[in-house]
């Protein structure tokens, strides 16, 4: 059985006190988990704050983003020794709005998660079809191709993947169940291929408008083992009723 992941990514959301309120809030209810991995994304800039106020929680930090490069003339950017001294765990690569509006190729996606693993952190690598390529019926030759090519050089142990169809993220229209499922069996096959043995431990996650009143479907289905959530992690409520979920499915 794989230790199901709930991750949130609160995107160019919440100031670094924001984040602290929202630790205080959640870390009563949800703070402590024995069954299921909890993991915050917040921007950069929380990222300390947000550390001392998770302090002897089991809730473990994300970066949204990383350069692959160690060091050098990269204006804006933040490497990996940065995000390792902030306690960082775990890195979100190929998120659908960094290729969509960064025009982040896949080639760059997995030159970003070789070096995530690389500094010993784990990537949580994004795949996921537009409306459009759905609407055509590529979707399975889409997200296989983005696999295919966001894992190039990628070691299967210490992996994530989320499956987000572009067209479930931030607009409330979630995938049903079974469609998730289909695509996440496709992945776990592709992984197969990529990874033999090791491709089963590989923790598959949903993202796109995963809300309490519709997880509980999505993580009875038996390749999805988890969420990578934007809207509903940035309510201390709603996602902490959604660990509760997870966590429910982790037991059962
Ligand atoms: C996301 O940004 O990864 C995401 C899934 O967002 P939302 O939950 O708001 O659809």
């Amino acid at each position: 059985m794989r230790r199901p992941i709930l991750a949130a990514n609160w995107k160019m959301n919440k100031t670094a006190a924001d984040a602290v309120s929202f630790a205080e809030k959640f870390l009563p209810s949800a703070g402590q988990q024995a069954a299921v991995d909890v993991v915050i994304a917040p921007p950069f800039t929380a990222l300390d704050r947000l550390r001392g106020a998770l302090g002897g929680s089991t809730v473990e930090l994300a970066a949204q983003n990383v350069n692959a490069e160690p060091s050098g003339a990269h204006t804006g950017e933040i490497s990996l020794s940065m995000l390792e001294e902030f306690g960082c765990r775990y890195v979100i690569v190929g998120h659908s709005e960094r290729r969509a509006i960064y025009g982040e190729s896949s080639a760059q996606v997995a030159a970003k998660a070789v070096a995530v693993q690389g500094a010993g952190l784990r990537p949580i690598v994004c795949v996921g079809e537009t409306l459009e390529e759905r609407d055509r019926g590529d979707t399975l030759a889409v997200v296989g191709q983005q696999l295919e090519e966001s894992l190039a050089g990628v070691s299967g142990g210490e992996l994530v993947i989320a499956y987000e169809p572009v067209w479930a993220i931030g607009t409330g229209r979630v995938a049903t169940p079974e469609i998730a499922q289909e695509v996440h069996a496709f992945v776990r096959e592709k992984l197969r291929g990529l990874y033999s043995e090791v491709a089963d431990s590989v923790r598959i996650q949903y993202g796109g408008s995963v809300k309490p009143d519709n997880a509980a479907d999505l993580m009875a289905q038996s390749d999805i083992d988890g969420a990578l959530v934007g809207g509903a992690s940035l309510e201390a409520d709603s996602f902490s009723q959604l660990v509760s979920i997870v966590a429910s499915r982790a037991e059962g």
